[in-house]
Formats: structure tokens, C-alpha cells, sequence
């Protein structure tokens, strides 16, 4: 029998901390609250017991922060994409900045007085180029909501996951995050399957005909859609696909998938093509890039764009050295900083990452970048270091768990003048930053923000060879 877990009674909330989930402080106790805002006074339920923390969720408020901020999305709370939405964009941005310095002081032991503020994002709603709607049978029924009949056009999702459940989605009415035509996109897609009797995902028995509707943007104003069906016959996607063509003119590429997987994933698929552009195309200063339906870009590109400029103004290049760029990606970075640099050598592990890599270096006719595909930790290695030369400058990207610590051995090892590390996770940042710190100084850290709404931060830093 499970014990009845504790209520804790006025909780000051004191900081808005990783994951997104605000923490609270009770004596000696942490626990970490959703939907709280520092300042506020709070009875929390615990809902998970560990021993040096808890979980749990808000029953009273006995005192209200002014931090707080009213959602604008009707599905605040329940959808799991923008959890932040109860705190202003600045206070977000208020809060990001301290994740980044608590973590560089706390973890990285790193000097942090000549940070400087984070740069926010220009658009704080409306700002993603890429969303992943998943269609169900039997959307989430609200508390409170009147019945909803089984198998009626009012019982069927298309939209994003509920957190910690897999089968529960929210239909989307309206997203925040994407700008127009996503929402008409979307909505015209839920209507003309209804209408068709096109049937919805079953998300527990893996059955059903619509799975996933991907939509993607770019700045230059290209819509892509990629409708991903779960049997081999094309037939009424294609006729769902046309339908979205003639009614909504903006689409400029259609793409339809097949996945007959029990999982979600579709890295691992092909797109078809059906009519249009064969893909998007992204521009940033005279670069250009293509993406197709499942190239990895930025979902931030206006921001991404400033990360990149601050990473090149951190590397504060002459014009000749030699750049190792890591985790590259589809080699975004390594293509933006090769015309102030000798020659740049990507490293990605994912092999159709470093096709694109290459094709999009031929596309902008540059000719001093070369990638190489395989496991950091494992090509990385001093063979590589033989066949590329001695790096003056490595930038380094890696993702939420950070580099492994043979790869920051390497880099200490090769020892260049100076490290730029970009990282959207501070905390193993602060990590490779303290193991770094024998040898480097800190000199210059740069938060950016590339999803407002969310607890998500990047942060730059420069890092410069002691003498
Ligand atoms: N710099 C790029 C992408 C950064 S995201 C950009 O700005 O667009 C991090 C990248 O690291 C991803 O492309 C991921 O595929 C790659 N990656 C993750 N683990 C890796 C590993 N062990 N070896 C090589 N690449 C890896």
C-alpha cells in the first residue's frame, strides 16, 4: 500500500529553476513546483518523495507573486509547450540569466562578473520554424468539459503530446509558436480528415491512418508540409495533401511519409515527395541553405543567427586560422564562419547531417570547409588532429549532455589559443568548463535565448589559452 504522500505548508518559491519547474523551500527541504514564480507563498501536494528533493504541485496560494503573468494560451497548463507562459518575457529572461551565471559559479567555479545580459529574442511568440503535431483517436477531455461522444468528429486530436503521457494529446486550437499559415494548416487538415472520415491514430493499439503532421517555415517564406501516414497507401494523403495545396497557397513543398513503426521517430524514414519545392530554402547574411523535410536547422532562426554572430565575434578571427568545428551539425556554423578563416573541419555524428553539410558548402561555393561523420569520442582523435592540422580555434556545440570528457581531454591536449563553447544546457557546460579551467580562462560568457515561453537558455563563452 502506498503511503499518502505529505502536503507542505507555506513554501516560499525562491527561484525559477532547470526544467522548467519553480523551487521551492521549506526549512531544509527542496521542492520543485510547476506554475510557481518566486515570490509566490504556496501549500504544495507532494506527488514524488526523494531523498534529497520532492515534486509535487500547488493546492493554496497564500501570497501571489506581482512576477506572475496571465497566459495568453487557452492551453496553458496542459499542453507541454510553453511552460513558462505564467511569468512576463522579461522575467523569463530574468530568470534564464541567473540559471546560466548560478550554474558557471556553482559548477564551473567560473568568474562571472563581466557576463554580460542575455540577449533576447526579438519575437517572443510566433518564433518557431518547426512543429510536430500528432494526430488521435481520442484527444484529452478536459475537467469540467460536457461529454463527448465515442467516435464523434468533437473526440478526435491533432496537436502536441501531454507531458509524461505518451497516448494523451491536446488538440490544438490555436499555437502560439508558429506563425500563419501554421494554425490555418493545421486546422484545415482536421477538418477535411473529419469530413473524409480519414481515421486518427490510435495511439494504444498503433492503429490508424493519419500519425503526424509536420509543418516547417523559413524566413525567405517557404511552407513545408509532411503529412506521415501509418499504412503504405499513398492515396488519400495524396488527396489530403492536394486539398491543403489548392485551399492554401502558401504552402510551397508537400511531402507525405510513410511510418509503419510502432514508434514516433523519423529519422530513420524516408519523406515522398508530392508536389512543390523539394525544399526549404533558409538564408542567413549570403549564405544559403537547403532544407529538406527532415534536415536538422535551428527552430529559432532569427535567434540562431545572432548565436552564430556572437560565436564569431568570440572567436575574433584574422582571417587564416585553421577552426575545428564540433557537433557541426548540418554544418551551419562551420559554413558561417568559413569566409573570415584558412579552413574549417566539421565533425557530426549524424551521416545525413554531413550530407547536407556538404551539399549546402557547394550550393554557397565554399571550398575551405570539410566535414567528417562519426562519434566525437571516437574521431576525434589525435589521427584526425594528423590529417587536419593543429587547430587555432575549436567551436564547440554539443548537445544537453555535453561533451565527453575524451573529448574535452582532446581539446586540452591540442591546446589552441582559444575555445568557443555553445551550449544549450549550462549545467554540463559549467561541467567541461571547470574541467577545462587549468588551462583556460573564461573570458567572455553570452546567454541567448532561443525559446521564449519555455525555461530553455544557450549560452557562449569564450574560452583563452593561459600564457
Ligand atoms: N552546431 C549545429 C548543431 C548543434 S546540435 C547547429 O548550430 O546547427 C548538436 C549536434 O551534435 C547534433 O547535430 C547532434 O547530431 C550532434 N552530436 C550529438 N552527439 C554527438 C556525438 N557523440 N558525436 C558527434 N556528433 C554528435
Amino acid at each position: 500500500m502506498s503511503k499518502k504522500k505529505p502536503l507542505l505548508t507555506e513554501v516560499e518559491i525562491v527561484d525559477a529553476g532547470a526544467e522548467g519547474k519553480a523551487v521551492g523551500k521549506t526549512g531544509e527541504k527542496v521542492v520543485f513546483v510547476p506554475f510557481a514564480v518566486p515570490g509566490d507563498v504556496v501549500d504544495v501536494q507532494v506527488t514524488k518523495k526523494r531523498r534529497r528533493y520532492a515534486e509535487g504541485k500547488i493546492v493554496k496560494f497564500h501570497k501571489k507573486s506581482d512576477r506572475h503573468a496571465e497566459p495568453f494560451c487557452k492551453h496553458f497548463g496542459t499542453c507541454g509547450g510553453c511552460k513558462w507562459q505564467h511569468m512576463a518575457y522579461e522575467d523569463q529572461l530574468f530568470y534564464k540569466e541567473k540559471q546560466v551565471r548560478d550554474n558557471l559559479e556553482r559548477i564551473g567555479k567560473v568568474d562571472v562578473t563581466s557576463m554580460n545580459p542575455i540577449l533576447g529574442s526579438e519575437k517572443d511568440v510566433y518564433y518557431r520554424n518547426k512543429l510536430e503535431f500528432t494526430f488521435s483517436h481520442r484527444r484529452w477531455i478536459h475537467e469540467g468539459e460536457p461529454m463527448v461522444e465515442q467516435g464523434s468528429p468533437e473526440e478526435k486530436g491533432l496537436g502536441f503530446h501531454i507531458p509524461g503521457f505518451f497516448d494523451k494529446v491536446e488538440d490544438i486550437e490555436h499555437c502560439y509558436l508558429m506563425a500563419e499559415p501554421s494554425n490555418k494548416i493545421r486546422l484545415e487538415t482536421r477538418k477535411f480528415a473529419v469530413e473524409n472520415g480519414y481515421s486518427f491514430y490510435d495511439l494504444r493499439k498503433k492503429e490508424g491512418y493519419l500519425r503526424n503532421l509536420v509543418i516547417r517555415m523559413s524566413t525567405t517564406g517557404d511552407v513545408l508540409v509532411n503529412l506521415v501516414i501509418g499504412s503504405s497507401d499513398a492515396g488519400p494523403a495524396v488527396r489530403l495533401l492536394d486539398h491543403l495545396m489548392t485551399t492554401i497557397p502558401e504552402i510551397t513543398s508537400a511531402f507525405y511519409t510513410i511510418n509503419e513503426k510502432v514508434n514516433d521517430s523519423l529519422s530513420d524514414l524516408e519523406a515522398t515527395h508530392f508536389r512543390g519545392e523539394k525544399f526549404l530554402t533558409e538564408k542567413m547574411e549570403d549564405l544559403t541553405f537547403r532544407v529538406g523535410p527532415m534536415s536538422f536547422y535551428q527552430t529559432n532562426a532569427r535567434q540562431a543567427y545572432r548565436l552564430y554572430d556572437v560565436a564569431r565575434s568570440f572567436a575574433g578571427l584574422r582571417g587564416d586560422e585553421l577552426i575545428y568545428d564540433l557537433y557541426t551539425g548540418t554544418g551551419t556554423i562551420a559554413l558561417f564562419l568559413a569566409k573570415n578563416a584558412g579552413k574549417v573541419v566539421g565533425v557530426e555524428y549524424v551521416e545525413e547531417a554531413v550530407k547536407a553539410a556538404m551539399s549546402n558548402a557547394q550550393l554557397n561555393g565554399i571550398n575551405n570547409v570539410s566535414f567528417v561523420a562519426g562519434d566525437m569520442a571516437k574521431v576525434f582523435n589525435n589521427d584526425f588532429v594528423a590529417t587536419h592540422g593543429a587547430p587555432d580555434v575549436i567551436v564547440t556545440d554539443p548537445p544537453r549532455a555535453g561533451m565527453h570528457p575524451d573529448v574535452v581531454e582532446q581539446i586540452l591536449e591540442l591546446n589552441p589559443e582559444k575555445v568557443v563553447y555553445v551550449s544549450c544546457n549550462p549545467a554540463t557546460q559549467a561541467r567541461d568548463l571547470e574541467m577545462m579551467s587549468g588551462n583556460y580562462t573564461v573570458k567572455k560568457i553570452q546567454p541567448v535565448d532561443m525559446f521564449p515561453q519555455t525555461h530553455h537558455v544557450e549560452n557562449v563563452v569564450l574560452l583563452q589559452r593561459k600564457a
